[in-house]
């Protein structure tokens, strides 16, 4: 087969019949300020986990948003909570506090499925 250099993208439709957006609900009661997140970037700029993976604060906020939780748990524990990206957030959004609150509630999730 003739290879072009390029590929199709892979789907990503949503299936908002089996997303949930308890946990986004959950994030924007506990740390109202996500909601100000306008996907700049700036955060994923600077992270430090950045340097080293491919962790994205930018796209685990969409994450969120979208219901993706099997992605957000595949992301969350790279993140080393030093706080640059907060310094850095034209939107004032408090980063470690959201994956804090992440943490917090997948855990407390995963100790009930035991
Ligand atoms: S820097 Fe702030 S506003 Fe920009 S993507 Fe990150 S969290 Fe969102
Ligand atoms: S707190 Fe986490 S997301 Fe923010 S810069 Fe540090 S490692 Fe990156």
């Amino acid at each position: 087969m003739s290879k072009f250099g390029f590929t199709i993208l892979k789907d990503q439709q949503l299936d908002y019949d089996n997303l949930s957006r308890d946990l986004a609900l959950h994030i924007q009661k506990t740390e109202p300020s996500i909601s100000s997140c306008m996907s700049c970037g700036s955060c994923a700029g600077s992270c430090s986990a950045s340097r080293f993976t491919q962790f994205s604060f930018r796209k685990l906020v969409i994450n969120i948003q979208r219901g993706n939780d099997k992605q957000i748990v595949n992301e969350i524990q790279k993140c080393m909570l030093c706080g640059k990206c907060m310094l850095v957030c034209p939107r004032g959004v408090n980063t470690r506090n959201v994956i804090y609150q992440l943490r917090k509630v997948l855990n407390e999730k995963k100790h009930h499925e035991v």
